[in-house]
Order: C-alpha cells, then structure tokens, then sequence
C-alpha cells in the first residue's frame, strides 16, 4: 500500500505541474498515469508539434513541454506510477483509498484528477481506402517530423493542428493544405498566415474541398480531393495528415474508467 498527501490522476501537463506547486507548500505527492510516459496530450498526440500559447516561452514542442516539467519537479522527487489505470477510488473515513488496474493501491488524503480528456482517440478520414497507409504514410499525428523533410504532404483540417503543422512543415517540405469550408476554427494570426505562404506559392491551400481517395500501392502517391461543386483534383503526395478533432466521451468518472 502506498501512502502520501496527495495522488494525483494523471501526468499531463496540469498533474505535473500540480505537483509542482504541492511540493512548493511542503505537500507530498505520487502520480499515476495509463500511459507508459509523463506528458498527456503533448507527449502522446504531438511531441513534434510546435507550441506558441505558454506564458514566457514564444515556442517549444510538446516534447519540449514535458522535459521542462519534469525538470521543475525534479527537487520533489516525485514518484511515478505509470502504465496503471485508475479504476476504484473510495472514502475510507478521512482518507481515501485507490486503485488501479494493475492492483496498485494508495491510501491518500487527498486526489487530484488531472485526467485531462480521459481516453482519447483521433477521429479519422471516412475514406476506406486511407486505412492501408495508416501508419506508414498517412498519419493523425507527427510523431517524428524529420520524416516529411523534401517531401510533398497533403494536410487536411481547418484548426490549430492543421494550421500549426501546415505553417511549420512548409519550412522545408511541399504542402498542400485541403479544408472542408472557407473559415478555419484555428487561431486567426495562424489562418493569416497560412494565407500569406499561400500567397507567397509557399504553400498551396485548397478551401472547400474534402478527401475523396487516396492512391499508391506500397505507399501513397496522389491523392483525389472533391470540391463542393464536384470538381476533382489530383494531386502529388508522399504524406497525408489528418487533423481533425479527437473523439472525447463527455466529462465523467466514467470516462476516466474509475468506480465511485
Ligand atoms: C493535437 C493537439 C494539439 C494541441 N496543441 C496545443 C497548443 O498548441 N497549445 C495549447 O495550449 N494546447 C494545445 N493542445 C491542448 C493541450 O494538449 C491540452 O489542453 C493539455 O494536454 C491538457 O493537459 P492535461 O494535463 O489537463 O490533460 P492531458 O494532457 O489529457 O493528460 C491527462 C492524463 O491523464 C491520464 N489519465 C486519464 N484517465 C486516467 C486514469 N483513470 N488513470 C490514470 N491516468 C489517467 C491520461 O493518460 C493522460 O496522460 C493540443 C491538443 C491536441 C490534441
């Protein structure tokens, strides 16, 4: 049985620095997370991904994110828990008593539940024939961006995401950026630029057009995007990337699989 102050529920960025700021006033804390890493969603879903919204850092990438954290937490020498699921949590008197899918148990004082999104999973292309090349050349997230360096990527999306990788991997590959309507959901300085690379022939944005197959044998060669209207293009592409939004259950203990 493992006894502490505080256990918190997952080791994204708010659980992390969560414990930071236990440690600060002399609380101490363990943290448990499903995952085989600390990092949630930035280590998770986009290590690569550039990040501009964090007070006092103008960029880093969600790998960048998580060392910094794990950095900051470094004095308190927090213990881990990884790979464990939270499954039951119960009130034993003033304590609480918790634990996880592995058998791992903790009496506490208190939880936090920094379970962010709970389970998450991307929502993927419609298109059948996108399910052979997931994974070699069609992808929901960028697990390791030097892969697309030269290459001509075709990206699909109109928030954050899409725009974020658009901007950035026109640094140094050939990029299509394909969207479903005329707006974007994504930040308006990064839909500003977008529209600027294109502009520039930087990049090639196509509005109002949706993915309607994808071609090659081993891996992807071209792919066909439909407009509104029904026009069919054809287009070069080593790489298709899907930014969609990721299919969340609604807020729960449900969600994050534990029994109360
Ligand atoms: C593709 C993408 C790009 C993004 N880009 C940006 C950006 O540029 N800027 C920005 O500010 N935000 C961005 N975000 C949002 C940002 O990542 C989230 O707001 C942030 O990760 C939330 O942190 P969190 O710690 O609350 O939750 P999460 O990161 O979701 O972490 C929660 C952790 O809890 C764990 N967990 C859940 N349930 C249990 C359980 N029962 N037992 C054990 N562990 C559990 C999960 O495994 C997970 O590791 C982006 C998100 C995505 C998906």
């Amino acid at each position: 049985m493992n006894k502490t102050d505080v256990l918190i529920i997952g080791a994204g960025p708010t659980g992390l620095f969560c414990a930071h700021q236990l440690g600060i006033i002399g609380l101490n804390c363990e943290i448990v997370d499903n995952l085989d890493k600390a990092g949630g969603q930035c280590i998770e879903l986009y290590p690569d991904k550039p990040i501009y919204d964090i007070p006092a850092v103008p960029e880093c990438t969600g790998e960048e994110l998580t060392n910094n954290l794990l950095k900051q937490i470094k004095p308190f020498n927090i213990k881990f828990h990884l790979n464990e699921r939270v499954e039951e949590l119960k009130k034993n008197q003033n304590r609480w008593h918790v634990k996880t899918s592995g058998g791992v148990e903790f009496d506490v004082a208190a939880i936090v539940i920094a379970g962010g999104v709970g389970s998450f999973e991307p929502r993927k292309f419609p298109v059948k024939e996108c399910e052979k090349f997931e994974g070699n050349s069609l992808f929901y997230s960028i697990k390791d961006k030097s892969i697309f360096k030269d290459k001509t990527i075709s990206i699909f999306g109109g928030g954050d995401s899409a725009l974020d990788w658009a901007i950035e991997l026109s640094n140094a590959s050939k990029v299509n950026l394909i969207h479903r309507r005329d707006g974007f959901s994504g930040a308006e300085a990064s839909v500003q630029k977008v529209k600027e690379l294109n502009e520039q022939g930087k990049l090639n944005l196509y509005t109002k057009y949706q993915m309607d197959t994808v071609l090659g044998d081993k891996n992807i060669k071209t792919v066909k995007i439909k407009h509104d209207e029904g026009e069919i293009k054809e287009i070069k592409s080593d790489y298709v990337l899907g930014f969609f939004w990721f299919n969340y259950a609604t807020w729960s203990y449900f969600r994050l699989g534990i029994k109360y």
